[in-house]
């Protein structure tokens, strides 16, 4: 059976004024669920730093809070970053990494993505870590290698443990921001795979528990169909976490 809670994800990125972020947390607040958040699903609104302490202190309290990116040394002079400590004691639980955002514009390397999940890990976050192709790579017939190599490293650095602190996202980079989801047989071949890799590479017992999370152009139309699919636990959410009514729907397609 499957044990995997549900997760739902919402990755504001870079968007948002003081007004639209107020008018968000309210459409969130009032949103109703025909799930239970603190029971058959987990969701996890990602705002940008800046209004990390806002979200944290009036979302509705069955909602968490991740950051989108932390930095993986202890505080100090690191001047523009934010570590870990600080997310942790303002009761932040969880961070997203490895996106491939960051991964293409901000120089963050397999090795990199790996090291930070796992201070993340150490210094009491639970991460959203994030792999996935470009259309050049899924063309050429290289995503499976590629997703390996984005593995190796992870695995390499966890403690089977620390996978219990760990969702996997996979969002193929070709589908992020552009409307075109994957079908939803494509993901699942993919996400199969994830969890056969992780089967054959990490344990039986991590490849059956991890949530493996889609990501790219889920909205509220396409959320319940990719969500029947056996190996689909959940959902990160980019344009569309910023509509309370469509996240609210892909909520709950949890169902
Ligand atoms: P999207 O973004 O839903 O807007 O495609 C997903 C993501 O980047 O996490």
């Amino acid at each position: 059976m499957n044990a995997r809670r549900f997760f739902i994800g919402g990755n504001w990125k870079a968007n948002g004024t003081p007004a639209s972020v107020k008018q968000l947390i309210a459409d969130l607040n009032s949103a109703k669920l025909e799930v239970d958040a603190n029971k058959d699903v987990e969701v996890v609104c990602s705002p940008p730093f800046v209004y990390l302490a806002e979200v944290k202190q009036s979302l509705r309290s069955d909602f968490g809070v991740a950051a989108q990116n932390m930095w993986d040394k202890a505080p100090g002079a690191w001047t523009g970053e934010t570590p870990t400590q600080m997310l942790t004691d303002m009761g932040i639980e969880w961070v997203v990494l490895g996106h491939s955002e960051r991964r293409e514009n901000c120089g963050e390397t397999d090795q990199v993505v790996a090291d930070k999940t796992k201070f993340a890990i150490e210094g009491g976050l639970s991460t959203m870590t994030c792999i996935g192709e470009k259309l050049e790579e899924r063309e050429s017939g290289e995503t499976f290698n590629l997703l390996d190599r984005q593995l190796k490293p992870i695995a390499a650095a966890l403690s089977e443990e620390d996978w219990d602190k760990v969702v996997l996202a996979y969002e193929p980079v070709w589908a992020i921001g552009t409307g075109k989801v994957a079908t939803p047989d494509q993901a699942e071949e993919v996400h199969a795979y994830l969890r056969k890799w992780l089967a054959d590479n990490v344990s039986k017992k991590v490849s059956d528990s991890v949530r493996i999370l889609y990501g790219g152009s889920v909205n509220d139309k396409n959320s319940e169909e990719l969500g029947r699919k056996p190996n689909i636990d959940g959902f990160l959410v980019g344009g569309a976490s910023l509509k309370g009514d469509a996240f609210a729907t892909i909520i709950n397609s949890a169902k």
